[in-house]
């Protein structure tokens, strides 16, 4: 059976360029980076190149290029990097309610450390209310963590705007760019952000390599202790062809970005008008224009996105239900609550999250085949009979 991937906010397959370049970099320059013979020289000299690469896809200097293990780690050493770095001004700090888990149970855990911790809301399309963001900078605020774009529904956040009441405020802002970074254009001195995470495996990179931008003259504190890697920052040998293949991600990402975020962009709304036209009572979840291309997230009413899932999966077709972070957990997602859905709604949610290599074949697949399986996982509703009594459709 031919299956679909429908997924690409969880992880994207690796480019191709990507593969190439790792797998020669995994046979070749094996050397540890902080070497002093030629070995080490040669994966340090592809280091250097993977963290221009990097930095120039944002608009910033490669020493600003801290490189992690991905965006969980970036989202620690921003949050709670800059927490601990800046305790002579305060404790206090702010993100949203709506942030990944990555910085929301930071920030939780800084809350048992004595941190005060304030959660902006959002409006129903998910758009951090700026007014409430203005509000609740204090003195002693130290850090502003906003999202740049939802990994669940694709909301895309006024960054500029937040970034330039940070300033203004003399507050540090770091944006969580995980979902962003490769697939909307990003400038950290235009847009005032000081601490930016990625992760190269939403943007057709490996898994396992991250980076962190911090802007020159930032104060963040080291989370971990080790060797001097890294500007001591983040210490262990450096993962070389991981740090080549994230360079070769943003250095295709810079080139197809914008073609291929056209062609997605046509396949996302083919994907909706054909859901729309086809199947009744659904809602389509996030900001319709502020968003990020290749996201569609949408609630099927007297359907459990669980079981959608797995029939979907049976016909070959792969999509998530809320956050693939969060997909062990029966809660229902906690971005969506935030945009003030009713539990039920949530619950029954699915994220269409497209790719470069999807087509139109298969979301006419989709388009056919989804609504079938939502015909009969409702026909097997009591809530959804009571429903048509109540209409008088039966
Ligand atoms: N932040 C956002 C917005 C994400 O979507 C994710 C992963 O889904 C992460 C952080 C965590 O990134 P990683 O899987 O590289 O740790």
């Amino acid at each position: 059976m031919k299956r679909i991937y429908l997924d690409h906010n969880a992880t994207t397959p690796v480019h191709p360029a990507v593969a190439d370049e790792l797998c020669r970099s995994i046979r070749e320059t094996f050397g540890n980076a902080g070497t002093l013979y030629s070995y080490g020289k040669e994966a340090r000299m592809m280091v250097h190149d993977a963290r221009e690469l990097v930095a120039s896809l944002i608009g910033a200097k490669r020493e600003e290029i801290i490189f992690t293990s991905g965006g969980t780690e970036s989202d620690n050493m921003a949050v709670r990097g800059a927490a601990y770095g800046n305790i002579s001004k305060g404790k206090h700090i702010i993100t949203s309610v709506f942030e990944h888990h990555a910085v929301l149970e930071t920030c939780k855990a800084l809350e048992k450390e004595g941190f005060e911790v304030s959660y902006v809301p959002v409006d129903e399309h998910g758009v951090v209310r700026l007014d409430e963001l203005q509000k609740a900078i204090r003195p002693d605020t130290v850090i502003i963590s906003i999202m740049h774009a939802n990994n669940e529904v694709g909301t895309i956040q006024p960054i500029a705007e937040i970034g330039r009441i940070a300033r203004e405020r003399k507050v540090i802002f770091h944006t969580d760019a995980v979902q962003a970074f490769g697939k909307v254009k990003i400038n950290v001195d235009e847009m005032d952000i000081d601490l930016l995470s990625a992760s190269a495996h939403k943007l057709y990179g490996p898994k396992g390599i991250g980076a962190l931008y911090i802007r020159k003259g930032i104060k963040i504190k080291p989370i971990m202790t080790g060797g001097h890697q890294e500007r001591k920052l983040r210490p262990g040998t450096l993962n070389a062809p991981g740090i080549v293949g994230f360079g070769i991600a943003a250095k295709m990402a810079a080139i197809e970005m914008e073609g291929e975020g056209e062609k997605i962009k046509k396949l996302r709304d083919r994907l909706w008008d054909g859901i729309q036209a086809k199947i009744p009572h659904i809602l389509r979840n996030g900001h319709q224009t502020q968003s990020l291309v290749n996201t569609l997230n949408v609630s099927f009413e007297f359907v459990e996105g669980e079981s959608l899932i797995l029939s979907l999966d049976d016909q070959g077709i792969c999509v998530a239900s809320g956050s693939a972070c969060t997909s062990d957990s029966l809660e229902p997602s906690h971005v969506l609550l935030a945009m003030g859905l009713s539990p039920e709604n949530a619950h029954g949610s699915l994220r269409f999250s497209l790719g470069r290599d999807n087509t139109e074949e298969e979301i006419d697949f989709v388009i056919e085949t989804l609504p079938k399986v939502v015909e009969r996982m409702r026909s097997m509703s009591p809530l959804y009979r009571e429903f048509l009594k109540k209409q008088k459709k039966i």
